[in-house]
C-alpha cells in the first residue's frame, strides 16, 4: 500500500502533511509532520499541485485559505474538531456586540466561518505574541478558554474567552500528572496549553507540539512526560531514540485525529477526494485572518 500511495503521489503531483497527532503509519508516509503553524506555513509553501491534508477539517480548510490554486484532500471527511464545532458564526457576532472595542483573536482550532470574524488567527505555539501584537486593550479570545486563561497570564490585555475546550486535553487530570510526576521525578513534564489551569500549574515547560519536540531533543534529561495527544510521543521517540517518552496521566487519543489510515489515504488519492472547498463569502476574510497571524509570527 505505501509504494501503492508513494506512485500515486507522483504522478498526482502531490504532498502529503501530517499533523503530530496522527497515526504512526501516517505520519511516516507524510512528507511533513509539523503542529498547525508549522503545516500552515508549509501548506502556503509548497509547489505541489494537490496537498492531501491528513489532520481534521480546519486544518484542511487552512491550507485550502492558504494555497486557493491547489486542490486540498481530507482523506476523511469525517475528521471534525470538537473544539472547533463549540464556537458558532452567530455566537461570535454576539459576543463582538457586547464588546465592540475588542479585538477578536481566532484560535486556528476554528471553522473557516468563524475565522473570517475575526481580526486574526493564532495557534498554541504562537498566541500570547499575537495577543500582544493587537493595537487594542481588551481582546476576545475564541474558543478555547484554557488557552485563552494561558494567554492571559502572560499577557497585558484584558481577555474575554469563550467557553470552548478541546475534549482529550480536558481529559488529562492534574492528580494523574502528578502521581505520573511521583512514579518519575527525573522526567520534566511538558504540557499543551489545551490542558487545564491546574495541569499546566504542574508542567516544566507549557509548548505545543512542535515547541516540546525541540524542548526534548536539546534537554540534556533522558525521560519526559507529556501532557497532549499522544500521537506525538511516536514523532519524539522516532527523533530522539536513546530518550524515554511517558504520556503524562496516560495516553489520551483525540478519534478525529485517528480516523486517516493509509488505506484512506490511498483512497484519496485514487479518487481525488474529499475536496476542500472553502465558500467564497467566507475564503477571503478568513485567509486574510491566516496570512496576519503567519506575517506577525515571521
Ligand atoms: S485534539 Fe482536540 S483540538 Fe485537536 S482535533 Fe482533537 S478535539 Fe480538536
Amino acid at each position: 500500500m505505501v509504494e501503492e500511495i508513494l506512485k500515486l503521489k507522483k504522478e498526482r503531483d502531490a504532498v502529503i502533511l501530517a499533523h503530530n497527532y496522527q497515526i504512526p503509519e501516517v505520519q511516516d508516509i507524510a512528507d511533513i509532520v509539523g503542529d498547525s503553524l508549522d503545516l500552515s506555513r508549509k501548506a502556503a509553501d509548497t509547489e505541489a499541485r494537490v496537498i492531501v491534508f491528513c489532520g481534521v477539517r480546519f486544518m484542511a480548510e487552512t491550507a485550502k485559505l492558504l494555497s486557493p490554486k491547489k486542490t486540498v484532500l481530507l482523506p476523511r471527511p469525517d475528521a471534525g474538531c470538537f473544539m472547533a464545532d463549540m464556537i458558532s458564526v452567530e455566537d461570535l457576532r454576539a459576543l463582538k456586540k457586547k464588546h465592540p472595542k475588542a479585538k477578536v483573536v481566532a484560535y486556528v482550532n476554528t471553522n473557516a466561518d468563524v475565522k473570517a470574524e475575526a481580526d486574526i488567527c493564532c495557534t498554541s505555539a504562537n498566541a500570547v505574541r499575537i495577543v500582544e501584537s493587537l493595537d487594542a486593550d481588551e481582546v476576545i479570545f475564541v474558543p478555547d478558554r484554557n488557552l485563552a486563561s494561558w494567554v492571559q497570564a502572560h499577557s497585558t490585555k484584558r481577555i474575554i474567552a469563550w467557553d470552548g475546550f478541546c475534549a482529550v486535553h480536558e481529559r488529562i487530570s492534574a492528580s494523574e500528572v502528578a502521581a505520573s510526576r511521583l512514579s518519575m521525578k527525573d522526567a520534566p513534564i511538558l504540557a499543551h496549553p489545551e490542558c487545564r489551569a491546574e495541569v499546566l500549574a504542574l508542567a516544566d515547560a507549557v509548548l505545543s507540539t512542535n515547541g516540546m519536540l525541540d524542548y526534548v531533543s536539546t534537554s540534556p534529561a533522558r525521560r519526559f512526560l507529556v501532557a497532549t495527544e499522544e500521537g506525538i510521543l511516536h514523532r519524539m521517540r522516532k527523533l530522539n531514540p536513546h530518550k524515554e517518552f511517558h504520556a503524562a496521566g496516560g495516553p489520551k487519543a483525540c478519534i478525529n485525529m485517528k480516523k486517516t489510515t493509509l488505506s484512506d489515504i490511498l483512497e484519496s488519492l485514487t479518487g481525488m477526494k474529499y475536496d476542500i472547498q472553502v465558500p467564497s463569502d467566507v475564503a477571503g476574510k478568513a485567509g486574510d485572518a491566516i496570512r496576519l497571524m503567519l506575517e506577525a509570527s515571521r
